[in-house]
């Protein structure tokens, strides 16, 4: 009855998008990944530009890991376009730009975990196997009154059990469309719309009273706060310098202006004494601070900190790290940063 319901529901209401229709494994892996902890009218545009860019596997597979990246950029999850990359070329180069029709094949993908293999393997290949995102678990404890954290490994098994027994077999892949749906659009996490819900009769949260508080999710790792401090160095000639960030950290592979990382937000002063500029003071002829405050940039577990320091000097510095010069404002556009770079960028040259 659920199922149906859910089903029908969709049939009315399901937003046109354009990996729908005749799903291709090809498109519904693009927007399953791009569309992850991003809502659609967010994530669309760069789904579009991505299909308009790398048409088939096989572009994204040729495709330098620069350009993925600089199309990625204000996407987030950066490494989410790293395995995105690595996949396009293993099913390019080992599977002829098939991708495999089965869930256990699917998921030794690199970054295809269990939703996004469920999600392939049902929608493209009708397996009947249950797809659970934040979407389906809103709504499967808000009807059934599951009360376990949706974040504990325990809650993880127990709504994948759900899901499974729920799952409409005879059309999995339009029934997993429908839920999610219905979550995104009816059983919103705020201010759903039980008054107009299909289901709202068996829905336990709707009779006990207890829609505001589920799903329960256990309390979200400790927020880490970090200091940045980008370095912009400039010649007379407008000469710039770019650093590849190679660390496993935050914004693997993107560039910044050279950094200096900080336990707190430093002066102008305590700035003129770090090693880095002892080494570069022959050489330096003016630092500005360009943002009065530092700027607050809030990542899921981080909260960063940052400010960029303009630093006037005749001659860029050679001794640091993982760098090259770039000439222009021109050449600066076309490499790969992080949002909290770009803004100054686009300041910069507005
Ligand atoms: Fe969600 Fe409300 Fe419908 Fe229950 S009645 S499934 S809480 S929209």
């Amino acid at each position: 009855m659920f199922s149906k319901s859910i089903l029908n529901w969709y049939n009315e209401n399901k937003r046109d998008l354009p990996w729908r229709g005749k799903p291709e494994a090809y498109f519904v892996w693009l927007s399953e990944i791009m569309l992850q902890q991003t809502r659609v009218a967010q994530g669309l545009p760069y789904y579009l530009r991505f299909v308009e860019e790398f048409p088939t596997v096989h572009d994204l597979a040729e495709a330098s890991q620069e350009k993925v990246l600089k199309l990625w950029q204000g996407l987030g999850y950066y490494s989410r376009a790293r395995n995105l990359h690595d996949t396009a070329k293993v099913v390019s180069a080992n599977f002829g730009g098939v991708f495999p029709n089965k869930y256990k094949d699917l998921k030794k993908l690199k970054g295809v975990g269990d939703y996004t293999a469920s999600a392939i393997a049902s929608i493209v290949y009708q397996e009947p196997v249950a797809v659970v995102d934040g979407n389906v678990y809103r709504v499967l404890s808000r009807f059934f009154g599951v009360e376990t954290p949706i974040n504990s490994t325990e809650g993880v098994k127990q709504f994948k059990a759900l899901a499974t027994k729920m799952l409409a077999t005879k059309s999995p892949g339009l029934y997993n469309q429908a839920i999610m749906e219905f979550g995104a659009l009816h059983c919103k996490p705020k201010n759903p719309q039980c008054v107009t819900c299909p289901v709202q009769s068996n829905c336990i949260a709707f009779q006990q009273n207890k829609v505001g508080e589920l799903p329960v999710k256990l309390k979200k790792q400790k927020v880490r706060e970090r200091f940045f401090n980008f370095l912009v160095f400039q010649d007379a000639k407008g000469q710039m310098l770019l650093q590849k960030r190679v660390e496993k950290d935050i914004w693997q592979h993107l560039y910044q202006f050279p950094l200096i990382e900080s336990k707190h937000n430093l002066t102008l002063a305590e700035i003129k004494k770090t090693a880095l500029l002892d080494n570069e003071k022959k050489v330096l002829q003016s630092i500005k601070r360009w943002n009065e405050k530092p700027i607050k940039h809030v990542l899921s577990h981080q909260k960063i900190w940052a400010t960029f320091w303009c630093m006037a000097v005749k001659k860029l510095p050679e001794n640091i790290q993982n760098t090259q010069q770039i000439a222009n404002k021109q050449e600066l556009m076309e490499f790969a940063v992080p949002v909290l770079m770009e803004k100054f960028i686009n300041f910069k040259n507005g």
